[in-house]
């Protein structure tokens, strides 16, 4: 027998075993998002204090050095996992449990924005507001009591007033988290990141975020006729919107798509047909984990 082969097989197999527990130690890690942060860096070109270049020749390696960062830290991403949150404003409404039967039958987690005077607008709605609070697949965050009569001007110029209006929708309907999105404003508000749409609605995400709550927009709207069912955007295009933020890493966080819906869209069967089928493209095209906005955002 050939000692010498055997030995070396032993060494190669010895080798793989160690190659593969080096591997299995860096998947354990937690991610830093180190990749997040090189996306979002900006791009430093060594200057030549002896051969200075023009400036024209140094706008063009920035732009060029900033692509060839971008489409490195892209690859990376694409390879990790990716992070889609379905979020539905304005409920309980017509649509309600609707939406929480779909969330049942595909089996995924979905987050919605409760406005309390809503709940206590009929029996059924409160009703429709306990099948969201006892499912287990849809967790329940704060849009306010009153969703600012609508008069958003009004409600954000007093930020005291509109503080208290969100405090009292957390007690109201007994909210477990501390997290919000403003009506009528698309305003982020979380971590390191503060990003305001509109400046009316700035001093109440601030003074709300001073006191322990977060606020999330979103990257994608849809908008779908409540009444008919009519979509403005087809499945298709807001299936293609989503794919291609999360491949452009063009979302507010790379790998994590937010999603913007509303309960009365989906109160006609044509339109809970559009909203299942959404799902369904998601399910049976791409690898997206659909995912709770507590634990957003998945940094890597
Ligand atoms: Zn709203």
């Amino acid at each position: 027998m050939n000692t010498q082969a055997a030995d070396s097989t032993q060494d190669t197999l010895i080798k793989e075993k160690n190659r593969v527990e080096v591997l299995e130690e860096k998947a354990d890690q937690k991610p830093d998002g180190a990749l997040s942060k090189r996306l979002k860096a900006p791009v430093h070109i060594p200057t030549d204090t002896v051969n200075p270049i023009s400036k024209d020749s140094l706008a063009k390696l920035v732009k060029f050095e900033r692509k060839r960062v971008k489409d490195s830290v892209r690859n990376e991403l694409n390879k990790l996992p990716k992070h889609v949150y379905f979020t539905f404003d304005d409920g309980p409404l017509l649509g309600s449990t609707a939406i929480d039967s779909i969330s049942k039958a595909k089996n995924i987690k979905i987050n919605v924005f409760l406005v309390g005077k809503h709940a206590n607008m009929s029996k059924g709605l409160k009703r429709d507001f306990q099948k969201y609070y006892n499912n287990p697949l849809v967790e329940c965050y704060n849009h306010s009591y009153t969703h600012a009569n609508n008069k958003f001007t009004t409600f954000y110029s007093n930020p005291i007033s509109a503080f208290d209006d969100f405090e009292k929708n957390e007690i109201d309907l007994k909210l477990k988290y501390k997290i919000i999105r403003l009506p009528g404003r698309n305003i982020w508000i979380y971590d390191d990141v503060r990003r305001i749409d509109l400046q009316s609605g700035a001093s109440t995400a601030d003074m709300l975020y001073t006191n322990g709550y977060k606020i999330y927009g979103w990257d994608v709207e849809w908008k779908i006729h409540g009444l008919t069912g009519k979509p403005i955007q087809s499945v298709h295009e807001i299936y293609t919107r989503i794919c291609n933020y999360m491949n452009n890493k063009s979302s507010m966080e790379p790998n994590n798509v937010v999603l913007l819906m509303h309960d009365d869209m989906f109160q006609n069967k044509k339109g809970q047909q559009l909203l299942s089928s959404l799902i369904d493209s998601i399910q049976n095209n791409t690898d997206y984990k659909f995912e709770f906005i507590r634990d957003y955002p998945f940094r890597y």
